[in-house]
């Protein structure tokens, strides 16, 4: 590889030959966060949370800045594999540990739109890739998997959440997909646009939260709340997603992009 493949890069950006596609949501406050049941006595993720320390005035006059405070799988956002109990015992599992090869990756991206609009708690299956495979190529090793539902176009946090006396409906993966992805693809991880990697229906699958559990139990990752999944072509995205080098950190908010030609 010689230094011109950078400088084809970059000129390719600056010629407008290579787009740059924001997959990120802005954080606000009215950002949906993950609403687990309340009777349990689980622990709370923080909404995004923000106030002013200074806006050129008394408080700074010279300067504008903010405090801000959220959990960590809020909004867009990096799932690292610490953060499922069954990825815990992995090295280099964190976000100030994992390779910094996982924050970039070729993109397959699984147009499962209308199987989502049409029911909620569409779950992706094998036969549902291969046949994605079969018009557009194998999924390569170490690439991420971006699972389109259009789901980020929800209108109001009540469609995205879709939450009912049953719990949320949204759609997810069989357990059997993630596993062949993870071994038979040897994939990075999955991106969705939903609020979680996981079905809303996920505490009822077995294993419970397939993507949670066999993802990371893999040591491989997730990212959550993507956006503009249908501005991707189907392959050749090429995805640049670190998270935020937080000591431990089980996953970070993340400004998601995506390199595509044409
Ligand atoms: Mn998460």
């Amino acid at each position: 590889m010689s230094e011109s493949t950078l400088a084809d890069l970059i000129q390719g950006i600056a010629a407008g030959g290579i787009k740059i596609i924001d997959l990120t949501a802005t954080l606000e406050p009215s950002t949906p966060t993950l609403q687990l049941p309340t009777d349990m006595g689980w622990g709370v993720s923080w909404p995004f949370h923000i106030e002013e320390i200074s806006r050129y005035d008394d408080k700074g006059p010279f300067w504008y800045w903010n405090n801000f405070k959220c959990g960590e799988h809020t909004g867009t956002h990096f799932d690292a594999p610490i953060h499922w109990v069954s990825g815990k015992d992995h090295e280099n599992h964190s976000t100030d540990t994992l390779p910094t090869d996982r924050f970039i990756g070729q993109a397959s991206v699984i147009d499962a739109s209308a199987e989502s609009a049409a029911n909620p708690n569409f779950l992706l299956s094998i036969d549902f890739i291969k046949a994605w495979e079969a018009k557009h190529g194998k999924i390569e090793p170490k690439s991420w998997v971006l699972f389109r539902t259009d789901w980020s176009k929800k209108e109001s946090n009540e469609e995205y959440m879709n939450m009912k006396d049953d719990g949320p409906h949204t759609p997810g993966w069989e357990p059997s997909t993630v596993k062949f992805l993870v071994e038979e693809r040897d994939v990075i991880g999955v991106g969705v646009e939903t609020v979680g990697t996981d079905a809303g229906k996920a505490p009822e699958q077995d294993p419970m939260f397939p993507c949670h559990n066999i993802m990371h139990g893999a040591n491989r990752c997730g990212l959550a709340g993507l956006t503009n999944l249908d501005k991707l072509p189907p392959k050749g995205a090429i995805i640049i997603a670190p998270p935020l080098k937080i000591k431990e950190g089980s996953g970070s908010p993340t400004r998601v992009l995506a390199l595509v030609t044409g």
